[in-house]
């Protein structure tokens, strides 16, 4: 056992479940050992090479981050595959980061390394002023029309971005609006957009990125006193892709440079087009004229894919991977996972993998076992609103209440506990939390944290409280 190897990768390792859900964080990430540390050379152990190739297909960006994070900018990585059945030999694969653009295989004896180019990972906000910048327009290229099987539940919304996609800019759809919960395809869908456009449009400049990257490089711009060529940079583009519009809520600066870059790209002709998980009329903290900006394109919504799109999107991906699966228990899966698409690839992806690292067919029984275990351990990602719900159902008040200015004292803790279990059920800020439960302000937030910690180790009735609460909330 080497110590230093271990400290250094269960850093990574911290920074990786951050940062991906922890169904895929179980079935990826815990089952690595690190076995050495040699200069800013880690070398991990991986169960198969499937897993290796799972990792590197899946994972590459957020592993190259995590270890320049912790090793620095040379840091490398050496996979170990842990091969059952070769009398104990390994096959390591090693990987520089970050490296050159040609790669090359080398064959020795036992080890084969393999020198791969790792993908840059790419800021999008290029300083302008240069001209003709070729802007990376960021689009994951898995991410097509193709891949996006079509159902009742898609139906507009994708035919909308098929038009979206044919003439960019040339529809009454500007912007085009997808909405719909978690996991149903929206930053699929806004990509696929992004990636046709491309193909048939190479001269034009589209670029993808999410409400919380333009927020970010919007504040930096302010800070160092550039706000004019953040705006001059997005007004180059002719196809702007924002992801996640929601995040924009409570946060009036951001709001009114998008509200400015938005009316130059619709007035030049220039196609927009935005994801949220709820529709305009439901956005909170979000300004009117903005909200009505909104309104004058087409919002499409994307809801929960019926019986046989699952099938048809689960039988697709196998196609894709390669993998055979009997019929049966493909529509075991696509009947017991309803949610959404990406909890139907998690169990099917753990379901691979079981079979992989045991190398046991993939049959009914061992679906049964592993969804089983899939639909019990998955954490639904839940929401602000939904957690105000059960707050003041199980207190037995509604929502403006628990909203309320009033001091009386079991409204006030029902407001504390919604805020604490915000801050630890969803990514949300706490000026976030606090804007959406009440318009407070983040101290307001943080004070409500700590007095539910002191509370919960002071008084067991209240306690009961949050055990309770926990309970509905993690399932
Ligand atoms: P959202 O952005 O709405 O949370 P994503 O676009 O990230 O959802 O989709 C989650 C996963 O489900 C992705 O891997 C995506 O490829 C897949 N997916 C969603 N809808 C479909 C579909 N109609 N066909 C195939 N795959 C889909
Ligand atoms: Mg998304």
């Amino acid at each position: 056992m080497n110590v230093n190897a271990n400290s250094v990768w269960s850093d990574c390792l911290k920074f990786i479940k951050d940062n991906i859900q922890p169904q895929a964080y179980k079935t990826w990430f815990e089952p690595i050992k690190a076995v050495k540390l040699a200069d800013k050379v880690i070398s991990i152990e991986v169960p198969s090479k499937f897993f290796y190739e799972w990792l590197e297909e899946h994972y590459v960006k957020i592993l190259k981050v995590a270890l320049q994070k912790t090793l620095g900018d040379d840091a490398k990585l050496v996979y170990v595959i842990k091969m059952e059945n070769t009398f104990g030999n390994s096959h390591a694969f090693t990987e520089k980061i970050p490296s050159s653009n040609s790669s090359s295989i080398l064959t020795q004896n036992a080890t084969t390394s393999i020198n791969r180019s790792v993908p840059e990972l790419k800021n999008p906000f290029v300083i302008p002023g240069i001209k003709n910048v070729k802007v990376e327009s960021q689009l994951n290229p898995n991410y097509t029309f193709e891949n996006f099987l079509e159902g009742d539940s898609n139906r507009l919304a994708r035919n909308a971005g098929i038009a979206v996609a044919n003439k960019p800019g040339g529809t009454s759809f500007n912007p085009f609006l997808i909405f719909g919960g978690v996991g149903l395809g929206k930053t699929h869908l806004a990509n696929a957009i992004g990636i046709d456009i491309k193909k048939s449009y190479p001269e034009k400049t589209v670029l993808y990125t999410t409400a919380e990257k333009f927020t970010q490089q919007y504040i930096e711009a302010v800070k160092k006193n550039n706000r004019n060529d953040f705006i001059y940079f997005y007004q180059i583009i002719d196809v702007l892709i924002i992801d996640d519009i929601q995040f924009f809520s409570g946060k009036p600066g951001t709001q009114d440079v998008f509200f400015h870059i938005f009316n130059h790209l619709h007035q030049n002709g220039k196609q927009v087009i935005l994801t949220s998980d709820k529709p305009p009329v439901d956005m909170q903290d979000i300004e009117l004229r903005l909200l009505s900006r909104f309104k004058w394109g087409l919002s499409a919504e994307l809801q929960k894919p019926d019986f046989e799109t699952r099938v048809s999107i689960l039988k697709n991906k196998l196609y894709r991977d390669g993998i055979e699966m009997n019929e049966e228990v493909i529509h075991y899966v696509a009947k017991n996972i309803k949610s959404n698409v990406r909890e139907l690839e998690g169990a099917i992806i753990s379901l691979i993998a079981q079979a992989s690292f045991n190398r046991k067919e993939i049959n009914l029984s061992l679906a049964k076992e592993i969804i089983e275990k899939f639909v019990k351990n998955t954490k639904r990602e839940v929401s602000i609103d939904y957690i105000q719900k059960i707050v003041s159902d199980y207190f037995q008040m509604d929502i403006p209440t628990l909203q309320s200015k009033t001091r009386k004292r079991h409204i006030v803790q029902a407001r504390q506990l919604a805020m604490f279990f915000a801050k630890k059920y969803t990514k949300a800020s706490l000026a976030s939390i606090g804007s959406q439960i009440g318009k407070r302000d983040h101290a307001t937030v943080l004070h409500a944290c700590k007095t539910v910690d002191n509370l919960s180790s002071t008084d067991k009735q209240f306690r009961k409280f949050v055990e309770d609460l926990g309970k509905k909330l993690s399932v």
